[in-house]
C-alpha cells in the first residue's frame, strides 16, 4: 500500500522531499501557503496551516502528517492528534523547536551543555543577567525567529526595549530568552533521525558558517571533529533526540569553544539547512530519512559516500536574476557540482538555492563548490 505523507509548508523542505519521496514509493502531498510557492509540484492545498479545519481537511487523505516548517499552532496540532492524525514530530516534541525558553528549561533538564541562560521579562531583569556575564549578552525572542531575525547582541538592559513593548501587547505575555555571549571557535551542526518505534541513525557532525545569521557554509564531516568533539555532538544528539521524543529528522545547532566544549545553540524537528549535503554525499539524504522516519520505516544509513562534502548557500542578490536564467553556464563550467533550485522569486538575502560537491580532497571541494555558487552571483 503506498503511504501518502502530507507535509505542511511549501518551502524548500518540502520540495527537497519530493524527489525522495517518489523513489521510494512515498506519496507526498503539499498544504502550502500559497499557491506557486517551492513545493507547488506537490501541492494538493493551498490554506492557513493555523485554521484547524483546513488543516484538518487536508490530512484526511494522507496517512502521516508532517512539517516544512515549526509553526503550525500547539492547539491545532493537539486537535490533530485527538482526532486521530499520525502527526511526526508530535506537539510534545515540537514544543521543544517552537519556543527557545521551553528549548532551554528542556535541555537543562536533559543535563545537557549550553550557554547560561534567563527568561527576562523588563530591562531591569535584562541588565541583572548583563551585569552577571561580563556586560554582553545575545537576547532572543522565544518565538516566530530564523536565520538571525530575533537575534540580538546587547549591552545595555534598554536595548530590547522594542521587543519588551511588542511582548507587553502579546495577550500570551510572556518573556525574553538571554543568554551568556559564548566566544565560540565555530559551529557544528549534529543530525540524527528517529523513528516512532525508536530506531536512530546518527549522520557525522559538520562544521557550518554562517553570514549576517544566515547559514552560508556547510562542510561534512566537521573537520578535526574526530574523537572527542563528535563523540560529544552524537551523544547530545541522540539524548535530544530520545530524551525529547523527536521523530523525523532533528538537528541540534551546535557551538563549539575554545577549550573543546560543545553547547547547545538550538534544535530544528525536519530536515535542515546543515544537512543539504547529504543529498550528493551521504548514502541516504537527510530528505529520504526523514520520509523513513516519519512512516516509521528503517531508517537508511547515514554512511558519507566521499571523504568530503561542502554545501554552498545560494542567496537572491540586487539584480534579481533568476537561478535558472545561469543554470546552463553553471552547469557547462562546473559539471562535478550538484546544483539545486529551489524555485523561488530571487530577492535579496533569500536562499534560492544551493550547491553540493563532494570529493576526497576537502580544499578542492570546497574551492568548487565555492566556485560554482559564485556563478550565481
Ligand atoms: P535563528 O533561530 O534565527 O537561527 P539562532 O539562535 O540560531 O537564531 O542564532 C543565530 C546566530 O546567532 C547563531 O548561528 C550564532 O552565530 C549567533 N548566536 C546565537 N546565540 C548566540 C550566543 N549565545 N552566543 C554567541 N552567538 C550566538
Amino acid at each position: 500500500m503506498t503511504v501518502r505523507i502530507g507535509i505542511v509548508g511549501g518551502g524548500q523542505l518540502a520540495r527537497m522531499m519530493i524527489g525522495p519521496a517518489v523513489e521510494i514509493g512515498i506519496e507526498p502531498r503539499v498544504l502550502a501557503e500559497e499557491p506557486a510557492m517551492s513545493a507547488a509540484l506537490a501541492a494538493v492545498a493551498v490554506g492557513d496551516y493555523r485554521d484547524l479545519d483546513t488543516v484538518l481537511a487536508f490530512t484526511r487523505d494522507v496517512d502521516v502528517l508532517t512539517f516544512d516548517h515549526e509553526h503550525v499552532p500547539q492547539a491545532v496540532l493537539r486537535a490533530l492528534v485527538e482526532a486521530g492524525v499520525a502527526v511526526h514530530p508530535g506537539p510534545d516534541a515540537l514544543q521543544y523547536a517552537q519556543d527557545k525558553l521551553v528549548m532551554r528549561a528542556g535541555l537543562d533538564e536533559l543535563g545537557l551543555p549550553q550557554p547560561d541562560w534567563a527568561a527576562v521579562t523588563d530591562a531591569a531583569g535584562l541588565q541583572a543577567f548583563l551585569d552577571d556575564h561580563g556586560g554582553r549578552a545575545v537576547v532572543k525572542t522565544p518565538r516566530g525567529g530564523y536565520d538571525g531575525k530575533g537575534v540580538r547582541v546587547v549591552s545595555a538592559g534598554t536595548e530590547a526595549a522594542d521587543w519588551f513593548a511588542a511582548l507587553a501587547e502579546d495577550a500570551n505575555g510572556g518573556s525574553l530568552l538571554v543568554e551568556e555571549l559564548v566566544d565560540f571557535t565555530r559551529e557544528l551542526a549534529q543530525q540524527v533521525a528517529r523513528r516512532p518505534s525508536g530506531q536512530i541513525a546518527v549522520y557525522p557532525v559538520v562544521e557550518t558558517v554562517q553570514r549576517g545569521g544566515v547559514c552560508a557554509e556547510v562542510i561534512a564531516p566537521a573537520p578535526r571533529s574526530a574523537g572527542r568533539v563528535a563523540d560529544e555532538a552524537e551523544r547530545i544528539g541522540v539524548t535530544v533526540a530520545e530524551g525529547l521524543g523527536v521523530t523525523g529528522m532533528l538537528a541540534v545547532e551546535l557551538f563549539e569553544t575554545a577549550d573543546e566544549r560543545v553547547l547547545v545553540n538550538e534544535l530544528a524537528m525536519r530536515p535542515h539547512n546543515s544537512g543539504h549535503w547529504t543529498q550528493d554525499g551521504a548514502v541516504t539524504s537527510q530528505f529520504e530519512q526523514h520520509l523513513r522516519a516519519v512512516a516509521d520505516l528503517p531508517l537508511g544509513s547515514t554512511e558519507p559516500t566521499a571523504a568530503w562534502s561542502a554545501m554552498i548557500n545560494v542567496l537572491g542578490g540586487p539584480a534579481g536574476a533568476a537561478m535558472t536564467d545561469r543554470l546552463a553556464q553553471a552547469m557547462a563550467e562546473h559539471p562535478r557540482a550538484k546544483i539545486h533550485t529551489y524555485g523561488k522569486a530571487p530577492r535579496p538575502g533569500r536562499k534560492v538555492g544551493h550547491v553540493n560537491v563532494a570529493g576526497a580532497d576537502l580544499d578542492d571541494v570546497v574551492y568548487e563548490a565555492r566556485a560554482a555558487a559564485a556563478a550565481f552571483d
